[in-house]
Order: C-alpha cells, then structure tokens, then sequence
C-alpha cells in the first residue's frame, strides 16, 4: 500500500501551522475527510439535493436513493442483518440518549441497575444520570486496573437480577484499550441483560461484526471516521428497536396523525423525526466506500505499525507517562510529563505544528482514576506518517528542556 499517496487525499494536512510542518495527531476528537468524500458531497448538493422520502419528483427520488443507500452500506460495513437495524442520528452522543429514552424511560424502573464502566464517555455516563434522577434507577460503576482494562471478575459481580443494560466502551478514548466486548456481553447475556457498546473510536480503525459481538446496540459517530460532522449511527437489534418509544416526535416519524391519535412509523424511521442529515449521510457512506477501497485490515495494521512506533519512543521518553495497557491497544496514546500541566504541553507543541488534545477528554472520572487532572492526548490515523511521529517526539523533547 502507498500510504504517502493516500495521505494526499488529505490536502488539510498539507499546510503549514505556526511556521511549522502540520503534524495533525489529534484524530481521536475527529478525523479529516479525503477529496472523494468531499467530491462526492459536492456532486450530491450539486446535483441529487432534495428532501427526502416525502417527494414525488425526480430529485427528491435521487436523494432518498443516496440517503438509504447508505443505510445499506451502513448495514454491510457493521454487518448488521437488516437496513430497519440502523438509525441514522448525528453522532454516538444521541445514539445513546436515543436509547435511555426510548428504552431506558420506557422500561426501567426505581431500583433497576445500568452498569457502565470507569473508562466511559461522557456521553455515557451523563445520560444515565439523568435517568437515574429522574426514575430513580441505581448506576453501578465496574473498575479498571492501574494499566487501563476492565476488571472482569467486578464486571460478573456487577450483574444482578435488577440489571437492565450494560453500557461499554469498545475503545476507550483516553486509554487506548481495545475491551473484549464481544466476551463482555456474552458474559451480560448469559444473565439476559443487553449491551449497549460505545463504537465511536473502534469503527474508524478495525472491522466491527455487530452480530459477532452480539451487541445489542452499537452506536458510533461519521466525523470520527472520515466523514463530514453530522451524522451518526445507531445499530440496534430490530427485537429491541421494535419495543423501544420514539425519541423525538414530528413529521416522518409517523403513519397517521390526527388530533386524536398518531400512529407511529416502522423501525428505523420511528426514530427519525424531521429532515435528517441528509448531507452528513451522504458522506457517511462516501467515507465508508473510502475506507473500505484501502480496507479496514490493512488500516488496522498500519496504524498498529506506526502506533508501535509511536509507543515505543514515546516510552523511550525520560520523564514521560503514558497512560493504558501495552498490547491490545488503538493508537491512542494519553501522556504526562512530569511536573508539566497538559495544557502546557498542548500549546508548546502546537507552536511546533503538533496537532493534540489536552484536558480531560470527556472523561473525568477516569481521570480521577489515573490521578491526574488531565492528560495530553497523540492519536494516530492511516494518513499520518513517521514523520508525524518523530516531530511530536521532537516537540515534546523540547518541552521537557523548556520545563527543565
Ligand atoms: N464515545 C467516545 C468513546 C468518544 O470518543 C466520543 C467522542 O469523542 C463520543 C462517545 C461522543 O461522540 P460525539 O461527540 O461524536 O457524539
């Protein structure tokens, strides 16, 4: 594979940032999007643009087309058994707030138990908050060890007979880790309790089986994964979609309205209250043909290439923490200088044209967990090279003079 020609469908990173060499290593928070995906956009607003469903011209016909066909594209890449199993939202974070109202304020009650783990999103977290304040509902919490892994014998004990949803991360964003979520929720079936998993950082970079997961939701999010912000995916089984309440009510969503009574629309269009994204989800699916003409096994393996790399002389570092397991990790890198504060190190290094997050991460509890405040965040995708790797090395070594 020629990476250095497919870094070239990325023109964003061929620019210069303060003086320096663009070095873009923060593709965890939301990676670039390729020229096909962007002509394919264009060609769509240009030429296919209408509303959808609803239409009787050509156009709106043209643009449904392109609209579901990506569900269906959606449906191959998760290999998902039906299209009416995927709903289009605008990213994971409503994903998951799709299914605590449509599941979670339907069916659970005071003294049922949602069990989410230490290395959780935000955005899985906050909802069941609120379901907790609001129903009453117990949220129980499974720890990791010191090197960032679930602990497994907490997560069985953590199951009970009240447990009405298991909620996981498949990649944590801060730590790296690559959790076995495929034992995880057979270990939560064997007490029929379903699993809700947190795709966002593992669709961008490994070949996702819902079925063999046996996930019964998965959510994840376009902008992660070379494709334009706006649109998301939730993957749930047709079973539980089928019980599940609307999220939102307007107009697609139903069959028939009158004053008295609505009836609602099939699954997944129940879910899909008022023009979506339709743009967003045109690129979705540009970005899946994209990823899939180079193939999710060789970007699997490339970036474990230039992750190890990466790794290794970032350990190789005096003075310099990085936080997660050593094996059975993305290429996610969160660190620590001694006695710098993230913050720091984020904004030295983006003098030097290196583009990585600092703060929290939309996960404070395991920062609490790790000790730190915050971290520094390098994450690494297809399109970036050694090169990349070497002038973040370089930056950090120069905060370290800085620091002293
Ligand atoms: N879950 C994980 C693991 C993430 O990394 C993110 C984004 O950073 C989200 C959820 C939320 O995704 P979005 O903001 O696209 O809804």
């Amino acid at each position: 594979m020629d990476w250095e020609r497919v870094r070239k469908d990325f023109p964003i990173l061929d620019q210069k940032v303060h003086g320096k060499r663009l070095a873009f290593l923060d593709n965890a928070a939301s990676s670039h999007v390729p020229e096909p995906v962007l002509e394919r956009l264009l060609t769509y607003q240009r030429t296919e643009h209408s509303n959808i469903h609803r239409g009787v011209h050509a156009l709106s016909q043209r643009a449904t087309d392109a609209f579901e066909g990506v569900r269906t594209k959606v449906k191959d890449f998760i290999n998902a058994r039906e299209d009416r199993e995927i709903v289009f939202v605008r990213g994971a974070t409503e994903g998951i707030n799709l299914v605590m109202h449509g599941y979670g304020r339907k069916y659970l009650k005071a003294g049922d138990e949602v069990v989410i783990t230490t290395m959780e999103h935000h955005a899985n977290i906050v909802p069941w908050q609120m379901l907790r304040d609001e129903k009453g509902i117990v949220l129980k919490v499974v720890p990791i060890t010191d090197d960032g892994r679930i602990e497994e014998d907490a997560f069985v004990e953590a199951l009970s007979e009240r447990t009405r949803l298991v909620g996981l991360v498949h990649v944590s964003n801060s730590l790296g880790t690559i959790n076995d979520v495929k034992r995880l929720v057979s270990l939560a079936h064997q007490r029929d309790i379903p699993v809700l998993v947190d795709g966002c950082q593992a669709t961008p970079h490994m070949k996702v089986d819902v079925q063999d997961l046996d996930a019964d939701f998965y959510v994840f999010s376009g902008h992660k994964m070379c494709a334009p912000t706006g649109s998301g995916v939730l993957y749930g089984k047709a079973s539980w979609l089928e019980r599940m309440q609307p999220f939102m009510g307007g107009g697609d969503m139903i069959l028939s309205v009158s004053f008295e009574k609505t009836t609602y629309n099939q699954i997944p269009h129940k879910f899909e209250a008022g023009t979506p994204a339709i743009l967003p989800v045109v690129g979705l699916g540009a970005a899946i043909d994209y990823l899939e003409t180079i193939g999710m096994d060789r970007i699997a393996e490339r970036e474990a290439s230039l992750g190890d790399y990466a790794l290794g002389r970032l350990k190789a570092l005096e003075g310099v923490r990085v936080f997660g397991p050593d094996k059975d990790r993305a290429s996610v890198y969160s660190f620590g200088i001694s006695d710098v504060h993230p913050h720091d190190i984020g904004t030295i290094l983006d003098q030097a044209g290196v583009a990585i997050r600092a703060g929290h991460h939309c996960t404070q509890p395991l920062m609490k967990r790790l000790g730190v405040p915050a971290t520094a965040r390098a994450s690494v995708a297809f399109y970036n090279n050694e090169e990349d790797v070497d002038q973040l090395v370089g930056a950090i070594e120069h905060v370290r003079e800085i620091f002293g």
